[in-house]
């Protein structure tokens, strides 16, 4: 049962003294009962304490971590079932999988598109997080060979390991044991053999369920056993059985509070088609549908740019608009005779104008104001992106102090607004830009200060 804000702030130290980064252990104790901020984050809590609040407070489904250092993928972590709700916590990880049946042009391949494959958008770096490497000969030294293969070609790899043996997985682990491996093959046979495993080597473990039921009473075990970090297959093949089990796996976790399915779940659509636009569309399915982890049979731009997309629109907190900081962005070098661009802070625009602008090559100045995120014509309805406003943050904002010339190139959607911004800045002269963004590198070449 989750505790209330005011039930953990009676198991605070009620110091008031910021160390958490909130200002009061009041604001603190909201924050950790909305799941918001760790207990662990105020120093001075002991650690009963910690395990009283941290328990209640845990997210429905667990947050399990696979790899070592900065660069470990996280999964799980969910409060919700609809991401209007809260926000989905940590983006569903995109794996590759590699085989011992494969040969090493094949295992190249992969290799090569998971470090190349990597797209920037609106500032956030898109590409896939894993590899999963398969004991598919059910032999211990091609399983080693290959691991210490990826290991070496890929070293920024989170790394998976699959094998129906937990001999083998326990000489797998000892080679990348440093790596923090997620291992995965749990099932009711060699449940006992992967927690003494798992507690020895300190990975995740992955159950391997035949059906929700099973991977139920292997989760159970593994749990009774002491293991928290835990992820899930329940078998499903098909899309349809992996959507149902997904579904049922986190309402059983989110509304009854489930322990054996309030684990992160992972799916394998490279083993239910063998067409890789089938394999794609099954993946997008899952993404949108709580798998905390897609395993891909391989990376193509053309199936895992739209994946990464729909992972990024999904994992993006609907309530905080995504923004870049009010400031001068110099683009290309620009001086004392550049053009001043203006526009709005929504990250989204900011990056496909500030695109375009270096597209074209021409030095210059972008302004980019404070609108919380609105988009141009949303904060100029909104009246956050009026004359007025814009006036003041160009006198505040040094530009007059970087530039000779006082010609201001506002977004072609504020027509509107040019004489009431000449009037708020007389010594300016406004120019109204293109409306589309990809008219701005042609509209910049031609561009001249008036005097
Ligand atoms: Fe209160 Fe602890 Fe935060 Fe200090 S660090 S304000 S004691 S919760």
């Amino acid at each position: 049962m989750a505790l209330t804000g005011i039930q953990i702030l009676k198991m605070l130290p009620k110091k008031n003294c910021g160390e958490c980064k909130i200002p009061t252990c009041l604001a603190f104790a909201m924050k950790v009962a909305a799941g918001q901020s760790e207990i662990g984050e105020c120093p001075y809590v002991d650690d009963e304490v910690k395990e009283t609040i941290g328990e209640a407070s845990a997210p429905p489904i667990r947050t399990v971590k696979i790899g070592a250092g900065d660069d470990a993928y996280t999964t799980g972590g969910e409060t919700c079932l609809f991401r209007h709700e809260k926000r989905f916590e940590n983006p569903t990880g995109i794996a590759v999988l590699v085989t011992t049946e494969m040969d090493d042009a094949a295992v190249n391949s992969r290799l090569d598109n998971f470090k190349k494959l990597q797209y920037e958008r609106v500032g956030v770096l898109m590409k896939a997080d894993l590899v999963a490497i398969k004991d598919a000969k059910n032999d211990a030294a091609s399983f080693t060979a290959l691991i210490k293969k990826v290991t070496d070609d890929a070293p920024i790899a989170n790394i998976i390991l699959i094998s129906d043996s937990a001999d083998t997985l326990a000489a797998a682990a000892k080679i990348c044991k440093d790596k923090q491996p997620l291992l995965f093959g749990a099932t009711a046979a060699n449940a006992a053999a992967m927690a003494a495993l798992s507690k020895e080597t300190s990975c995740p473990v992955g159950v391997k369920g035949t059906n929700l039921d099973d991977t139920v009473a292997v989760s159970e075990e593994l749990i009774k056993a002491g293991l928290k970090d835990i992820v899930i297959d329940t078998g499903a093949r098909t899309i349809k059985a992996a959507l149902e089990d997904n579904v049922v796996a986190r309402r059983s976790a989110v509304n009854k509070k489930f322990k054996p399915l309030g684990l992160p779940v992972i799916t394998f659509p490279c083993e239910m088609t063998d067409d890789p636009m089938m394999e794609a569309m099954i993946a997008s399915v899952l993404i949108a549908k709580y798998a905390g982890i897609v395993v891909l049979s391989d990376l193509q731009g053309e199936t895992l740019f739209p994946l990464l997309l729909e992972r990024l629109n999904l994992f993006t907190d609907p309530q905080r608009p995504m923004v870049v900081e009010e400031d001068i962005y110099p683009l290309n070098g620009p001086d004392e005779n550049s053009p001043v661009t203006i526009t709005c802070n929504f990250s989204l625009t900011y990056f496909i104008v500030s695109g375009e602008i270096e597209g074209s090559q021409v030095p210059s100045w972008l302004l980019i104001k404070d609108t919380e995120g609105l988009s141009v014509l949303t904060a100029w309805a909104a009246g956050k992106f009026g004359a007025d406003l814009i006036a003041q943050f160009i006198k505040k904002s040094g530009i007059e102090d970087k530039v000779k010339h006082r010609d201001l190139i506002i977004p072609g959607y504020l027509a509107t607004i040019q004489g009431e911004l000449e009037e708020e800045l007389p010594d300016w002269n406004i120019t109204i830009g293109p409306r589309e963004a990809g008219h701005i590198p042609a509209f910049l070449k031609e561009w001249k200060p008036s005097s």
